[in-house]
């Protein structure tokens, strides 16, 4: 059957759970061949085609009839779009001799091939008809205000009717939906129509003698799947028959989305064990931490899998029975390959450089994409089979952007959470993205969605705006727990509401805290005391700048290493006094966009220490490799300057690490920070640098070696105060929270329609 329906009040209306209903149908039956009719121009049914919950069209009629294109490839149809063509007088024509008449206002939405208007009814006078007549055009006057002049013999139903005809279907199988005037037409070609529920009085008038229309009881989808029964279009058993089985859910009132496992697999005497994470970033144990209690919980990662090797995959294991009894892994099993294309290659070659805003080093590769794609459905099933009624989906991070997209349709029942734990750039750069549509269409499922700081969030909300009407609900401040004016990243205002589609989505800046306990902890190890005391003994004497990151091109370490020496040619007073010691953390043997990095950073450091070192003294000590979190913490305490100067930055970790350490042994070191890390947007009380400006870069760093000790007391003071005030577990518990209350908002915006 074909269903050639309006989109406004007729396929876009009616109560949700019916709209999820129809629109499952639809993707149920392949055999349903789908047509949008709408008064709509073509620019704006393209942001429907990227919200995956609706149902892709096969044909698209919009501006009233008078455009015609694939609903797959957005091209035109030939010839039928020639012939429509050819009737039409021209915009400049049409508009000019419009212009004449009082009252009559051109609408500014994208119109192609007719000129649309807002006028009362009083302003459609005979003189008006008679200009619209002379241009060989068609006037047509709906809803008591919209006024469309449109080629002559072209309206909704004559295109129909001619694509019918072009498709050589019966017309027995077409069923027209609408509910203004506007869709007249289409039930004047003869076919089986419904005017939905709420129709406007007029269109019910016009159509109460037609014996093949069904005048509908419910609204928008709801009427349109009643008329699917009505006429039988789906067999005898009638529709409730032919709806989908619902996936069967689970038990998880809150389902953790991460790619990592809570744990350690690996393989000891070809044996698979499990272990606690031997690197555990200060974000596992608080995700865990949730799952202390009662909630009955599961987190849903990926899992090395050889179908070859013949071995049972087992999909569920226990993470800790003693410490979290409710919760259980659900592993997704992914091959090696796959999890090097998604992971190691694409994540980091495509996303990584553009988040970052350094969109000419991505690669897109479109059978990335696809591998992509289908680690993102397997993640969402899993999911889906997790989840109990309502509950709470958290996903984390750029590698599962697809999830909800794959998600909503299966389970609309679920809240669904996101957070973002990388930068998020401004629409400029993020529209290089070659998938940039169906990120988002994917991205607008969710019913929050996360980011560090209010500029990542305004940025995203921008990208939006340029794939779909946004409707911003509710804005607020971003003072005083944020730079406003005063770093690169600042912002003074950002949305905390929105309405994309219908729906309601709300956003919130959330940087990631520390868990401070933990650097509290390791500070009291012997270990670490031990460490602490070689280092002062081994660097008696000298000011120590200290510089941490893992080798990446976001991380700005060249302009770093330029700078430093700008200083020392700017104050040789300072050599033999002053050392920068830089930890470059290796990137993974695969990443190879890498090696070229490394070249010049090591060219750097050799040129450097080979122009200014002397006998017991070098610049810069250069090490390049991991250092265990306890030693990190020893050189935190003893770095007079921690000079962080990322290019571009999410957050940045290392930054609070620092403020802590020195926070917690009331340390008087200097925190010069790059305004582009999301950490300065939060971190009162860090010098700010600019990472892009050499000049600032050894000024400011000069700065730091030349506080008085009054002022960087204070300044440590200042930013303790806002890593111990937002540490980790105030970051997890405020983020859930905003999903419940963002919920409720949510419910309320929809009951009130
Ligand atoms: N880190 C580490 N050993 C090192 C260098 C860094 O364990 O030799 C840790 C550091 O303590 C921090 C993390 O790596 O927790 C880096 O996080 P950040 O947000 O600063 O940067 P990212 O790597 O996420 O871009």
């Amino acid at each position: 059957m074909i269903l050639a329906t309006d989109l406004d009040g007729t396929f876009l209306g009616g109560d949700p759970d019916n709209r999820q209903r129809l629109y499952q149908l639809i993707d149920a039956h392949p055999d349903i061949q789908l047509i949008f009719v709408t008064g709509r121009g073509l620019e704006v049914v393209v942001p429907l085609l990227s919200d995956p919950a609706i149902p892709r069209p096969d044909y698209i009629i919009c501006d009233v009839g008078a455009t015609l294109v694939d609903g797959h490839t957005l091209q035109p149809v030939y010839p039928l779009q020639s012939e429509i063509e050819a009737t039409w007088p021209g915009e400049q024509v049409v508009a000019a001799r419009m212009a004449e008449f009082p009252g009559i206002d051109r609408q500014t939405v994208p119109q192609q091939r007719r000129c649309s208007y807002f006028c009362d009814a009083g302003a459609v006078t005979e003189e008006v008809r008679e200009a619209v007549k002379a241009l060989g055009c068609d006037l047509l006057y709906s809803a008591d205000m919209y006024l469309d002049c449109l080629p002559a013999g072209v309206n909704k139903g004559s295109t129909l009717r001619r694509l019918i005809e072009h498709l050589a279907v019966s017309e027995d199988e077409v069923l027209v939906a609408g509910d203004t005037l506007n869709d007249l037409s289409m039930y004047e070609q003869g076919f089986k129509g419904v005017c939905v529920g709420e129709s406007e009085t007029a269109l019910l008038d016009a159509t109460a003698d037609r014996a093949k229309v069904l005048h509908a009881r419910l609204s928008g989808c709801g009427g349109i799947l009643e008329a699917f029964g009505h006429f039988g279009f789906l067999g005898p058993q009638g529709v409730s028959s032919e709806l989908p089985e619902l996936s069967i859910k689970g038990k998880a009132d809150l389902v953790m989305v991460y790619h990592r496992l809570p744990y350690e697999e690996a393989m000891e005497e070809g044996k698979l064990v499990r272990r606690p994470h031997t690197s555990p970033n200060g974000i596992l144990p608080t995700l865990m931490s949730f799952f202390s209690g009662e909630q009955r919980g599961s987190w849903v990662a990926w899992s090395i899998h050889d179908p070859r090797q013949g071995r049972v995959f087992e999909v569920h294991t226990k993470v800790d029975d003693e410490r979290y009894p409710n919760l259980v892994a659900a592993r997704v099993a992914l091959t090696k390959e796959e999890v090097d294309v998604f992971y190691k290659r694409f994540s980091k070659e495509a996303f990584w450089p553009t988040l970052h805003t350094f969109w000419e080093r991505a690669i897109f590769r479109e059978e990335d994409w696809a591998v992509f794609l289908k680690v993102n459905r397997l993640f969402a099933e899993r999911t889906a089979s997790e989840a109990a009624e309502g509950a709470v989906v958290w996903l984390h991070d750029y590698n599962l952007w697809m999830v909800p997209a794959f998600l909503r349709p299966l389970r609309p029942d679920l809240t669904i959470a996101f957070f973002h734990h990388t930068y998020f750039p401004s629409a400029d750069v993020f529209n290089v993205l070659p998938w940039r549509r169906q990120i988002i269409g994917s991205l607008l499922q969710c019913d929050y969605i996360g980011f560090h700081i209010p500029r990542q969030s305004e940025n995203f909300v921008d990208v939006v705006r340029g794939v779909a009407p946004v409707e911003v609900l509710e804005t607020q401040g971003c003072a005083p727990r944020f730079l406003t004016y005063g770093c690169a990243v600042g912002l003074d205002n950002m949305t905390r509401t929105m309405a994309v589609h219908g729906r309601h989505i709300g956003l919130g800046a959330h940087p990631v805290g520390l868990d401070v306990g933990r650097v509290a902890s390791v500070i009291d190890e012997p270990e670490c005391q031990a460490q602490m005391q070689e280092l002062r003994e081994q660097l008696k004497g000298l000011r120590v700048v200290l510089s941490v990151e893992r080798l990446d091109y976001t991380k700005g370490i060249l302009a770093k290493l330029l700078a430093f020496e700008a200083l020392l040619d700017a104050h040789p007073e300072l050599i033999g006094k002053v050392s920068l010691l830089t930890i470059c953390v290796p990137a993974a043997r695969e990443m190879t966009i890498y090696e070229t990095l490394l070249a010049q950073i090591e060219q750097a450091v050799g040129r450097i220490n080979g122009r200014f070192s002397r006998v017991g003294w070098s610049p810069v000590q250069f090490f390049y490799r991991a250092f265990p979190f306890r030693d990190l913490i020893a050189y935190y305490l003893m770095a007079d300057v921690m000079w962080i100067t990322p290019l571009r930055d999410g957050l940045n970790l290392v930054a609070k690490e620092y403020v802590a350490t020195q926070g917690l042994c009331e340390g008087r070191g200097v925190l010069v920070l790059s305004e582009f890390a999301g950490a300065a947007a939060e971190l009162h009380g860090a010098l700010l640098t600019n990472p892009h400006d050499p000049h600032d870069m050894r000024d400011t760093l000069y700065l730091g070696l030349t506080l008085g000790r009054a002022e960087r007391e204070a300044r440590v003071r200042e930013m303790f105060g806002v890593v111990q005030h937002n540490d980790i577990k105030r970051w997890g518990d405020e983020f859930l929270q905003a999903v419940k209350d963002s919920r409720r908002e949510g419910e309320a915006f929809l009951n009130k329609g």
